[in-house]
């Protein structure tokens, strides 16, 4: 499969991580969209959050949440979570993932 996120998990593509374990990784956005960009991943590939609900894999759900919470809290300030989903709600890399933004004011509603 054809997967740039699972590239990255496999070090196919080197990458820094701030975080990893044996479910997730947490990388720097590489076309940051705010200070602190950050992607919270997991390591198994589903191709958005929808596939991870409907695999009933709950655990994942509260540890991939619980790290981009950890991570924004880490960052200091307030923090924005986002998980585009469908080509329709922005997703442009079809491997779940949860970006964790800070650093500046994130005004609402989003574009
Ligand atoms: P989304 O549009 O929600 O699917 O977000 C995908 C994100 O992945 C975008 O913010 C991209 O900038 C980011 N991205 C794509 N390729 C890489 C990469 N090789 N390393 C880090 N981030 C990436
Ligand atoms: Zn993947």
């Amino acid at each position: 499969m054809d997967c740039i996120f699972c590239d990255i998990i496999a070090g196919n593509i080197p990458s820094n991580p701030v975080y990893q374990d044996e479910d997730v990784i947490a990388i720097n956005d590489i076309n940051p969209q705010a200070p602190v960009h950050r992607l919270v991943i997991p390591k198994k590939h589903f191709a958005d959050v929808t596939e991870i609900e409907r695999a009933e894999d709950g655990a994942l759900l509260a540890k991939l949440f619980a790290t981009a919470s950890r991570l924004g809290r880490q960052s200091g300030g307030g923090f924005r979570l986002v998980v585009n989903t469908g080509a329709e709600g922005g997703q442009t890399v079809d491997h779940a993932h949860i970006h964790v933004l800070s650093g500046r004011f994130m005004e609402w509603p989003p574009g």
